[in-house]
């Protein structure tokens, strides 16, 4: 262990708390400064589209207490934005130009929701990335109107369920021919909404939205073919952007995210990235693809911990991505990689189901209510099942 370096983690949120907690775990005794742009402590972002906008007063989903960061000696600025990261030396510079010296620089600042191309500030118009827009759509949840959502994602459908649980009556819009289509590709789409069109919630595929209505406060959308739908609030569920920008002219290669080393280590010596900003490469899949999953902010976050401290082997990704959704009673869970032209097999009974897909060797499982057939999927899927292994074990996974 290297006494008394300094690591500068940037963006507080999943990534950042669980390299700190791995780090000292491991013994690293390295001081940690963790700047992050929200004021807020570092909270969990899943219940936000779940939990919390059914509770009015359920409190905000801290990952931490206040009490660890000072146990663990972590110096939190908070309410601070990096503006730079500079090498040779290493710093970064905060929006109020203040500049931090480091030894080794974690970037963990994430992704923000992408917004409509308008420019005018309208009121009625969410996103849901933050705790201050969960709070906002919570307490809009507290009257009653029509709500518009943008984008048949985990998050508009989360949310949507939500809206619709509190007394809303919910269309959700959707481009694509099928919900969900970015995800887990048309058809599994189909299958994840199976439980969620049940409770009578308006799904609209094929849909384009050209506008909105309204002048200062949104009233409703325009649809491309000249109809409109009237409003009282629209949630723009359209998709995420990594939050990059302030890494240009540092010499730290991004392209659609930070790109990683199989360690986590970026182009530049001494600094890593984890979690949504990130791209690793990920053994299981062969792939380097950025992955928005809690799972995966989870493990980034411990293995660059693990290779900050030791200079024995190099821990990599090995655990294939993860992600769950839940909508309504159904809870979706995926593992592996979906890719648009792989064969899917898919299998039902009683309300649960599994989908299996890959092209000569499995490579995804994606269940409804069968965390137990998940937890199967995934074994098969580490130990390089066929695609043809998989159909079988998944056509009896649902036998009582
Ligand atoms: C509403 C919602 C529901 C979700 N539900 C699920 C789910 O059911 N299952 C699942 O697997 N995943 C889910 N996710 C995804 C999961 O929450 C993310 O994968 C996880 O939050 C990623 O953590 P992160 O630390 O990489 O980044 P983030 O959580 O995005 O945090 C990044 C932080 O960095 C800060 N930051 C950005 N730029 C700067 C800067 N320049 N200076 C300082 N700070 C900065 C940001 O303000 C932010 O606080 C959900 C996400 C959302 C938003």
């Amino acid at each position: 262990v290297t006494v008394g370096r300094r690591v500068v983690v940037v963006g507080a949120s999943l990534g950042a708390v669980s390299f700190i907690e791995a780090l000292r775990k491991r013994g690293g005794d390295h001081s940690i400064v963790l700047v992050g742009q929200e004021p807020h402590l570092p909270y969990d972002r899943p219940p936000l589209s779940k939990q919390f906008l059914l509770d009015q007063s359920a409190a905000p989903p801290l990952l931490k207490p206040a009490e660890w960061y000072e146990q663990n000696e972590v110096d939190l600025a908070l309410g601070q934005e990096v503006t730079d990261l500079q090498t040779q030396p290493l710093s970064v510079t905060l929006a109020g130009g203040e500049r931090i010296g480091a030894d080794e620089i974690v970037i963990a600042t994430g992704c923000r929701a992408r917004e409509l191309p308008i420019a005018d500030q309208v009121s009625g118009l969410h996103y849901l990335r933050t705790l201050d827009d969960a709070a906002r759509l919570r307490a809009l949840f507290n009257t009653t109107g029509r709500l518009v959502v943008l984008g048949a994602g985990f998050i508009g459908l989360e949310a949507g369920a939500a809206a619709a649980q509190r007394g809303w009556d919910v269309v959700v819009l959707e481009r694509e021919p099928s919900p969900l289509v970015r995800v887990v590709g048309a058809e599994l789409g189909r299958l994840c909404l199976d439980g969620y069109l049940r409770e009578g919630v308006d799904v609209r595929c094929d849909c384009s939205v050209t506008g909105l209505l309204g002048e200062s406060a949104v009233r409703g959308v325009t649809l491309g073919a000249g109809d409109d739908l009237e409003a009282d609030a629209v949630l723009a569920g359209i998709g995420a952007v990594p939050n990059t920008e302030w890494l240009e002219g540092s010499g730290v290669a991004v392209d659609n995210g930070v790109l990683c080393d199989r360690a986590g280590r970026t182009s530049v010596p001494g600094v890593w990235a984890v979690g949504d900003v990130a791209r690793w490469p990920n053994a299981v899949t062969g792939r380097r693809d950025r992955v928005e999953q809690w799972q995966a902010a989870r493990d980034h976050g411990a293995i660059v911990a693990g290779n900050m401290v030791s200079h024995a082997e190099e821990a990599t990704w090995k655990a294939p991505p993860y992600f769950w959704s839940d909508l309504f009673d159904a809870k979706v869970q995926f593992v592996g990689h979906c890719d648009p032209g792989a064969s899917v097999r898919i299998f039902r009974r009683d309300g649960k189901a599994v989908a299996v897909f890959g092209r000569e060797r499995l490579e995804g499982v994606l269940t409804v209510s069968a965390p137990r057939a998940l937890a199967l999927g995934r074994r098969h899927l580490m130990s390089g099942a066929t695609y043809g292994e998989a159909s079988e074990w998944a056509e009896n996974a649902l036998a009582a």
